[in-house]
């Protein structure tokens, strides 16, 4: 079954979900700081809310389920959403994107719930790097994360770098080297300058560069649900995707996805303002008709491109960790 269609031809079968705004790292492409004021409990959709729409969704046709934040792992009792969703009759993939930092001691619970993928954002592989990117946390944590998940069955463990010019371009060669490694998918993203507090680095540059280690062939048996362009380098294991949110201009073309934000909003686009309220029409008892009404209303309102080539990317109201990136 694909996902409904959107204007544009676009198939619409995988519905990222920010399941909490809260983080326990700072990271300064994402949050100020003191970090952002935060949705008080009421404000966020409950788990059994968040399966509603999930069901709604699934009845549609969409697929894919990613869980992010916020970090997810801050959110109390997260195996108990996985297996809610895990049960939903339709749903073949269940993921996750984390920092990390919690992984340690959950990867078994995650996996036993049923979540089928883990995609862990690091960004730099130096301990003091670390603490100045992220503010708060510690590299050790992430690299015994990514080896639990990696122990646990999770296959690929996806590794998410986020690539600003001047302050971790000098280590895309460490991470390429990764990918020797079994199991282990890099994958450099352009910073999308919703803070503009770091250069993004376009991707041609970076495989410019990594064309140092040796040739990269296009690969195509690796897919994600998104938008990255996949090469291997000869004798490696794993892959490099590269996510060219500013450089690609058929990046849009491909979207696949929907966002709902932690208190209960289908935003057709990443970098939209558009949002769709579902919260209060759950918590007044809408029937699933109107609910999935609601989510096709969102997927015809999908535009067709983002706005980031026109420059007005800072007027987006929501930081990145309001939305689920
Ligand atoms: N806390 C989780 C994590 O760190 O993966 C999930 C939420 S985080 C907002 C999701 C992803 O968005 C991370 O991979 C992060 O690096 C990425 N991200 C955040 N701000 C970004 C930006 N300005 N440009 C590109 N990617 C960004």
């Amino acid at each position: 079954m694909i996902g409904p269609l959107d204007p544009f031809g676009r198939s619409i079968n995988y519905l990222r979900i920010s399941v909490t705004d809260r983080c326990n790292l700072r990271c300064i492409y994402c949050m100020p700081p003191e970090g952002v004021p935060q949705m008080s409990h009421s404000e966020i959709l409950s788990y059994e809310e968040i399966r509603t729409v999930v069901q709604a969704a699934a009845e549609l046709g969409i697929n894919k389920i990613r869980l992010t934040g916020g970090e997810p792992l801050v959110r109390a009792e997260l195996p108990k959403l996985i297996k809610m969703l895990s049960r939903i009759e339709g749903i073949q993939e269940l993921s996750m994107t984390t920092n990390g930092t919690l992984l340690k001691n959950n990867t078994l619970a995650l996996r036993q719930a049923g979540l089928s993928r883990v995609n862990v954002s690091l960004d730099t592989l130096k301990p003091d790097r670390f603490r100045y990117i992220t503010r708060l946390g510690r590299l050790k944590d992430v690299l015994e994360g990514i080896s639990a998940a990696k122990e646990a069955g999770f296959d690929p463990v996806k590794i998410n770098t986020v690539v600003m010019r001047g302050i971790n371009d000098d280590e895309i060669l460490d991470f390429a080297r990764m990918t020797y490694e079994e199991g282990c998918h890099v994958r450099f993203i352009e910073t999308m300058p919703f803070k503009g507090v770091a250069d993004f680095v376009p991707s041609t540059e970076l495989r410019q560069h990594i064309g140092l280690l040796g040739k990269l062939d296009p690969c195509t048996s690796i897919t994600g649900n998104g938008p990255a362009v996949y090469y291997r380098l000869a004798g490696a294991k794993g892959t490099i995707g590269f996510i060219n949110p500013l450089t690609e201009p058929s990046f849009c073309s491909r979207c696949n996805r929907m966002r709902l934000t932690p208190d209960g909003r289908l935003r057709p686009c990443l970098l939209g303002e558009d949002e769709i309220d579902l919260k209060t029409p759950l918590r007044n008892n809408a029937s699933m008709e109107e609910l999935k009404r609601l989510i096709l209303k969102a997927i015809a309102s999908k535009p067709e491109h983002h706005h980031l080539e026109a420059g007005n990317v800072r007027l987006v109201k929501r930081k990145m960790s309001q939305i689920g990136g």
